[in-house]
């Protein structure tokens, strides 16, 4: 069985090789750890070697493990669905929001973002793949949305996140990324974050511009959602 490391060394190889393919440097892409169903322990083997950056999906959870991991200084990162009535926890608790998809949500952070911490980095979760998906915005909606949340003055928007609909055809996950970097180009808003890209598909993410990929399968192991 293979260890955290062990899989962590293996990422950074698929990076590289994906980021020179693509005529970029493997350090503009940062690896973010989905540790959702995982133990605080994995995330302290992630964090020994070498993991900065946890993704967490479900706010109890993520509030549990922060609470067994204070002594490590990790960034964190909500990336599941937000429901209006967490959004003050994941201001107070988290550096980035990968999964804004409605002003309300947005506004609510913006206010709820406490004075003594530095703006809330945001991406804004695109829908790309139509009826596959029930998160995200649409395309049509992107541009007012997206607009709306720079003027935000707690919050600094980075950049757009996506998850395409599953495939293994690479020309098919490619097509996907690309339509999330032109939309998020055609704003014309100074964007610095492409938040796309897991396990199956972090070439093609990075072939088409990715800047965090969120990884937690081929870290972390196969999540089990059997066991209480
Ligand atoms: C679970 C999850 C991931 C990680 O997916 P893997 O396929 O296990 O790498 C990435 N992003 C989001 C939003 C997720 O919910």
């Amino acid at each position: 069985m293979s260890t955290i490391a062990d899989n962590l060394s293996t990422l950074a190889a698929r990076i590289s090789v994906a980021a020179e393919a693509a005529g970029r440097a493997p350090s503009d892409i940062r690896l973010l750890a989905v540790s959702k169903t995982k133990p605080a322990a994995a995330v302290r083997e992630a964090f020994a070697a070498g993991v900065r950056d946890v993704g967490e999906n479900y706010l109890q959870e993520a509030l549990n493990k922060q609470g067994e991991l204070t002594d490590l200084p990790l960034t964190w990162h909500f990336i599941g669905p937000i429901q209006s009535n967490k959004t003050r926890a994941i201001a107070e608790h988290f550096d980035w929001v990968h999964s804004v998809d409605r002003l309300k949500i947005a506004q609510r952070l913006s206010e709820q973002r406490p004075e003594g911490l530095e703006p809330l980095n945001i991406c804004l979760q695109l829908n790309v793949s139509g009826e596959a998906s029930k998160s995200g915005c649409t395309p049509e909606e992107l541009p007012a949305l997206a607009n709306a949340i720079a003027a935000l003055p707690r919050l600094r928007l980075r950049g757009l996140m996506a998850i395409p609909e599953p495939t293994d055809d690479r020309a098919a996950q490619e097509a996907a990324f690309s339509r999330v970097r032109e939309l998020q180009d055609s704003l014309g808003l100074s964007l610095d974050t492409l938040s796309m890209g897991m396990s199956h598909d972090l070439e093609a993410a990075i072939a088409q511009g990715a800047t965090w990929v969120r990884i937690g399968t081929a870290l972390f192991g196969a999540r089990d959602y059997g066991q209480p």
